[in-house]
């Protein structure tokens, strides 16, 4: 707590990395708590607006979680030729599922999360996001861990979001961004199949970045890194695509207006959509750096 302007604020760290952090200005608290798996903090930041932390890391805001939403989702939804059934693992918010339900051809969307005391937070103070998309007749929620519901279900999917916390030590995502992960995915993947997973910061974790797209390239045929600017993270945000048949910059471009104009999103259009997959040199010759793939016998960490 602090004085500022003759009234006093409360100083909210967001630890980036060992080097650095970033205080927000706390205005309210809507929620502070532990759940089973994660501590849960909702507040009114001065900067982003409503923010979500999870054991302290801002995971999106009302400022722009839009820009994480859209680049996450539409990249893979896109690169499926005609996606029916959709299985997102994580995805706490609602706004994956929010996304989803805009395609016109999904009958099928189940999302898997593992913390249901979470969701009921978010269902209650976070309808900005999920914007009660929860009780879309299409959607199924199911309070799991990912991991064991893939290896479970006898479903298969067109498209498979992984928006996972971070594989940072000691929390619950990191198995879930290994090479025996991606392969289950695989095979619970239809014909035409696609994954999209977010990896990290391009940033502040050029080698969680980099290992994630080398991992989910050791299964898929094809496989794209691609990055958006998320204000909200600091950092343009990665992701990691990977395509059991088509190529997202592959699509017919006359296929790829026409879906995209019918989804009346707030910050993917075509210009961006070719630019989400663009990267300079400098950043290329980074990962070039990182040859490793995370397996569940050496999974890849961050470690803070
Ligand atoms: N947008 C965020 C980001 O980039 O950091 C992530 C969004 S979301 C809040 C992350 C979700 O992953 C949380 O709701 C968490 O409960 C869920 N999660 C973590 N590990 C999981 C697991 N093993 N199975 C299912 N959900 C998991």
């Amino acid at each position: 707590m602090a004085e500022s302007q003759g009234y006093r604020v409360l100083w909210y760290t967001e630890w980036l990395s060992s080097q650095e952090a970033h205080i927000h200005a706390i205005k309210r608290i809507i929620f502070d708590g532990y759940t089973k798996y994660q501590r849960v903090t909702l507040a009114e930041t001065g900067s982003f607006g409503l923010t979500l932390f999870l054991d302290g890391y801002a995971q999106s805001s009302e400022y722009d979680e839009f820009v994480y939403h859209e680049a996450l989702v539409h990249p893979a939804m896109l690169t499926h030729p005609k996606p029916e059934k959709v299985l997102i693992i994580g995805g706490g918010e609602g706004a994956t599922l929010r996304e989803v339900l805009k395609h016109p051809t999904v009958k099928r969307a189940v999302m898997v999360d593992i913390d249901g005391e979470l969701l009921e937070i978010v269902k209650k103070y976070m309808v900005k996001w999920h914007q009660n998309c929860f009780n879309d007749p299409r959607a199924e929620v199911v309070v799991a861990d990912g991991k064991k519901y893939l290896e479970e279900t006898s479903e298969t999917f067109d498209v498979i979001i992984l928006d996972l916390t971070d594989p940072t030590k000691g929390t619950p995502g990191v198995q879930l961004y290994t090479k025996e992960f991606y392969e289950e995915i695989y095979d619970k993947l239809s014909k035409d199949g696609v994954m999209v997973t977010q990896a990290t910061s391009t940033r502040y974790n050029i080698d969680a970045f980099s290992v994630i797209n080398n991992t989910v390239a050791s299964v898929f045929p094809v496989e794209r890194p691609y990055k958006a600017h998320v204000a909200t993270f600091y950092s343009e945000w990665g992701f990691a695509l990977g395509s059991k048949s088509r190529d997202p910059l592959g699509i017919p471009r006359n296929e790829l207006s026409e879906r995209l104009g019918r989804l009346g999103l707030k910050f993917l259009d075509e210009e961006i959509f070719y630019h989400l997959f663009h990267f300079p040199t400098y950043l290329k010759e980074k990962m070039q750096q990182y040859k490793q793939i995370s397996t569940v016998a050496q999974p890849f960490q961050i470690e803070l």
